[in-house]
């Protein structure tokens, strides 16, 4: 606050901050520069925490994870044109996957771009960013400073939660108006994300449905893992002894280790279950849009979608049971129709599923019992499967092909929540983001399993990690290449095959650059007593560890995404 003439001011700075600080939001992800440095510097004058990045992506990223686990926009602020570009894909990949994030970026002045006059930085950042996000707004002037972000909360969190736009472009900033009237424009949003109430037709529907079920299935998306209705999805499941299955954020909702998780047997469930009851979960490519050999076919299925999207409703194929709300309520209403004399689904069913656990358990432990030098990604995974055992509240960042694949299958989760990856796209890029989120957002230990090609894109974050001194340990997946090191140039030239990185290259060295803690784990003894030690002290950790370079498929699971694997099909 200024006094000019007797009068005390506000400026632009101030009342963003203001309005933030008001709505509950007291940390903003960024990376500082023209024309938003002084608001970085202000909002930490302020008591804000400002998280500074060494690129916008990643300050994105963190802004949508940190949005994912506290239901509340997570803010990313970013300089004009090639900054806010930066930023860009993060608030798209937030929107796809429906994390509240708020893209705030200062912008060059509305009458040059309009008349394309050649501003520093010019770019009409508002309607590139329409198409990419939930809502996109520009603020032109300080008394709608207010307005504005209250707009971009109740955008980003009411709904199909996602990624909103905020445009201030520079003039804004300096802007005063009267200090008493700045603060009476500013609003705090009342019930940002009210609760939806499911139709009570909409409920019978389901329960009737899912009552004529011979072989029913649960399956839990990272939408239920947001809502936070952790107590009512656990009770719907154990009371109704359905089987479930959790997409790969969700995991964690229930332990992995509980006696109805249908997870080591998921081909199965798919293909047989008659009656599968979806809880924030879309039918899109991860699930084989809902049809195909996956789910069985031609065997009839009948699903329930608990969704707060009327519209994400029949978009792959027909649901019987569409039940519209949040999924606390919608969960709790199950909850009261299903009561409590509840028939537990037929026995040769929960049977036959656990016949089917325990063999491929049992085989799986077989192949982690081994201890291989070099390590495998089974190996090198086991040692960090007992870890997060024994630290349940430490969260798991992880992305890759192979990486990201077995670990989770392998890594059990046991509270919800602690699993953050490269969801709806399969992004690569998220790992430090969303570690330096999960940190900052939590204080838990963080464990960031990459492969060493998806750690390549925010590396340099490691030095945003030593900066902020934060608990993470990266553990790197050195194969020496995208997806393994073993392919060669076949026309014999000096270039090393497009998938292949520097062999033996030493990341833990990238990490010591910046004061933090390298370590070289050629086994799994020393990869167990690293990732202990590391947890244990929560310094920034980097562990460079070493696989088998042969190991590792194309693609990872997805091969058949390959336009060469399906030509040869
Ligand atoms: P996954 O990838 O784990 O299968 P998706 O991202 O595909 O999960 O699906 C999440 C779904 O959850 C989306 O359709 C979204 O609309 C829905 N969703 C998100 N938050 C809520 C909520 N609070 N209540 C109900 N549905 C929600």
């Amino acid at each position: 606050m200024t006094e000019s003439n007797n009068n005390p001011t506000i400026d632009g700075f101030h009342l963003v901050i203001e309005a933030l600080k008001l709505n509950d939001i007291h940390t903003i992800f960024g990376l500082p520069g023209i024309p938003i440095t002084d608001l970085t510097r202000m909002a930490q004058a302020e008591g804000m925490r400002v998280i500074s990045f060494r690129h916008e992506q990643h300050a994105g990223n963190a802004a949508a994870a940190a949005g994912f686990l506290t239901q509340k926009p997570g803010i990313c602020l970013t300089v004009s044109a090639p900054g806010f570009l930066n930023g860009l894909t993060a608030l798209a990949n937030a929107t796809v996957n429906c994390f509240p994030m708020i893209l705030i970026s200062g912008s060059s002045e509305r009458e040059i771009v309009d008349l394309q006059q050649g501003d520093y930085e010019e770019m009409d950042q508002l309607a590139i960013a329409k198409p990419l996000c939930k809502a996109a707004y520009r603020v032109l002037h300080a008394q709608d400073i207010g307005v504005g972000i209250a707009r971009a909360i109740r955008s980003a969190v009411s709904g199909r939660p996602g990624g909103v736009y905020l445009d201030f472009p520079a003039k804004l900033f300096a802007q005063t108006m009267d200090a008493l009237a700045g603060q009476q424009s500013l609003i705090k949003v009342v019930d940002p994300a009210p609760r939806q109430i499911p139709a009570a037709e909409a409920v019978q529907r389901a329960l009737d449905l899912l009552k004529t079920a011979k072989r029913p299935l649960i399956l839990l998306g990272k939408g239920a893992a947001y809502a936070q209705a952790d107590a009512d999805i656990r009770a719907l499941v154990e009371k109704t002894g359905i089987p479930y299955l959790p997409m790969s954020m969700a995991k964690g909702l229930l332990p992995d280790t509980h006696s109805q998780s249908a997870s080591a047997a998921r081909s199965y469930v798919l293909a047989e279950a008659d009656v599968v009851m979806l809880i924030g979960a879309r039918l899109n490519w991860l699930l084989s849009h809902g049809k195909g050999k996956t789910w069985g076919a031609p065997n009839p299925k009948k699903f329930i979608q608990i969704d707060i999207s009327p519209t994400e409703i029949d978009s792959n194929v027909a649901i019987a049971a569409p039940v519209i709300g949040d999924i606390g309520s919608c969960v709790s209403a199950l909850l009261k129709g299903v009561g409590t004399n509840w028939a537990p689904p037929p026995s040769e069913w929960t049977a036959a599923i656990a016949e089917r656990r325990e063999k491929n358990l049992s085989k799986m432990g077989a192949t982690l019992a081994l201890t291989p030098t070099p390590m495998n990604f089974h190996s090198a995974l086991a040692v960090i499967r007992d870890v997060v055992k024994s630290r349940p509240d430490a969260i798991v960042v992880n992305e890759g092909a192979n990486t990201l694949d077995f670990a989770r299958s392998i890594v059990d989760m046991y509270e919800p929540r602690k699993r953050l990856d490269v969801g709806t796209w399969g992004i690569m890029g998220i790992g430090m983001g969303f570690a330096v989120a999960a940190a900052v957002t939590t204080g838990k230990p963080v464990i960031a399993i990459e492969g060493d090609s998806a750690f390549g894109f925010s590396g340099m974050e490691m030095e945003t990690i030593c900066r902020y001194n934060l608990p993470i340990c990266v553990i790197v997946f050195n194969n020496n290449g995208v997806y393994r090191g073993t392919d060669v140039n076949p026309t014999g030239g000096s270039d090393v095959a497009p998938t292949v990185f520097v062999k033996n290259a030493r990341y833990d060295k990238i990490i010591e650059a910046f004061g933090g803690t390298g370590v070289h784990a050629t086994t799994s003894q020393e990869l167990s007593v690293a990732l202990k030690e590391a947890v244990a002290s929560g310094k920034p950790t980097l562990i460079n560890a070493v696989i088998d370079e042969t190991a590792g498929t194309e693609s990872g699971r997805i091969t058949m995404l390959n336009p060469q694997a399906n030509k040869k099909k």
